[in-house]
């Protein structure tokens, strides 16, 4: 038997209603924020990855899908939702349209990380990207979008995580302060740090060893290391979050994982699904667009991983919508029945109504038990007495009353009852 990969998994028709929920709910509330989708392709040149993640990152030294295609071309599946969406925005010239561009993904990605809980090798993301915009308004903006989700998931218990990391002016200062704190602690690292410490120091501060948590425990701040511009642009977002009675915590210690980042920086996390608690994560990365080949664009957005937002819906007990279950079902019990309920079937179907139909050549025991089990809200019995007369017996399933009801006037009563 072939077996699914590693890291993957099925979504089976029976819980695929989790999806359409949570989907819905990011689609209706991206509506509500006036941004459009855009969708990019599941693969992209290796190089707008190398560019636009950055060589330092984990990503882009060990989780990446890269693979030659059959024109000898380096390819890589989507290790995350940006780069695309920022090589559309050049490609596509939509830096010629009135700013800002406000547009949302929802993609599978895909990183070569060692399977657990919450953390998989093909996982979805719903992302927002505002490109364009420089103001403080939009970071808030973004963080606002992702808050109206959770409450309208009803997930009230993340926790808002904000930073910034300024650009890289106070970033130069920031490191150079931080590696005279480390210095001394070199060894002590881990082989990934060690080699973070020369390449990229502030992503030591983002390392989840226990060793290496304890030596930047109590390492110097990069808020402290702010020019006035990002201190502003900081102390705008916080006093704009404080304004709409929304709660957060300045982390100086979230540095985000990806190197396009640029000022400011956030995370909700939840304490409600292990190690892999940070449900969605982004910030500002003003460098990006320029990075990967356009005219310099500011930017601000972020991606949420939709298998932990359903994990955390469902350790909380909320809900993660309803599976589908038919209005009516219908049980011929004839041939002159079965040769009818195709079309029965279609004209309830065009009032709206969900209707099953027995496919299986069963009799009716069989089909009255098939019903019950899908939870169908009504049963529709045809048989030689119903063509005989003219009518056919209607069950409501959960009162248990039968009514029989003319042929013509059937498609009107279910309708108007279901
Ligand atoms: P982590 O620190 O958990 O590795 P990350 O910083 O790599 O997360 P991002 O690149 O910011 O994550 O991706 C955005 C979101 O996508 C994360 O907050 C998380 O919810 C989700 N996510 C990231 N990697 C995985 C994965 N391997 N499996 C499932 N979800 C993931
Ligand atoms: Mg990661």
């Amino acid at each position: 038997m072939i077996n699914i990969p590693k890291g993957t998994k099925d979504v089976l028709p029976k819980e695929s209603y989790k999806w359409h929920y949570v989907e819905g709910v990011v689609k209706d509330v991206a509506k509500s924020f006036c941004v459009n989708e855009i969708r990019t392709p599941t693969f992209e040149h290796t190089e707008l990855f190398l560019r636009g993640v950055g060589d330092t990152t984990d990503i882009v030294n060990k989780e990446m899908y890269t693979f030659e295609d059959k024109g000898g071309r380096s390819m890589t599946l989507k290790p995350e939702g940006t780069a695309g969406v920022a090589r559309a925005f050049i490609e596509n010239s939509l830096y010629g349209n009135t700013q800002p561009t406000k547009m949302f993904y929802i993609t599978p990605v895909f990183r070569y990380e060692k399977p657990q809980a919450g953390r998989l090798r093909e996982h979805h993301q719903f992302g927002i990207e505002y490109y364009g915009a420089e103001s403080p308004s939009a970071d808030v903006e973004v963080i606002l979008l992702a808050k109206t989700i959770f409450d309208r998931l009803g997930v009230g218990k993340l926790s808002l995580n904000i930073n910034s990391i300024g650009c890289p002016e106070c970033r130069k200062k920031y490191n150079d302060a931080l590696k005279s704190y480390l210095g001394s602690h070199l060894k002590e690292m881990c082989a990934t740090c060690q080699e973070r410490f020369d390449k990229n120091p502030l992503r030591i501060l983002d390392c989840k060893e226990e060793g290496c948590k304890a030596i930047t425990k109590d390492a110097p701040s990069v808020i402290d290391y702010l020019c006035d511009d990002c201190k502003a642009h900081h102390e705008s977002v916080c006093a704009q979050l404080t304004a709409c009675g929304v709660e957060y915590k300045i982390n100086p210690r979230i540095v985000r994982g990806l190197d396009y980042y640029t000022r400011t920086v956030f995370e909700f996390v939840s304490e409600n699904i292990g190690a892999q608690g940070t449900v969605c994560g982004g910030g500002r990365y003003n460098g990006l667009v320029e990075q990967v080949g356009g005219k310099p664009c500011p930017a601000v957005g972020f991606g949420m991983g939709l298998e932990r937002l359903i994990l955390v819906l469902e350790s909380l007990g909320l809900s993660v919508g309803e599976e589908y279950v038919p209005t009516v079902y219908i049980a011929p019990l004839c041939d002159k029945a079965r040769e009818i309920t195709p079309s029965i079937a279609l004209k309830l179907r065009a009032k709206g109504l969900s209707v099953d139909y027995d496919v299986m050549d069963r009799g009716f025991k069989p089909q009255l038990k098939y019903a019950n089990k899908i939870g169908a809200k009504y049963l529709v019995i045809i048989g030689e007495d119903e063509l005989q007369s003219g009518k056919v017996g209607v069950k409501d399933m959960t009162s248990g009353e039968q009514q029989q009801v003319e042929f013509d006037a059937l498609v009107d009563y279910v309708a108007q009852r279901a």
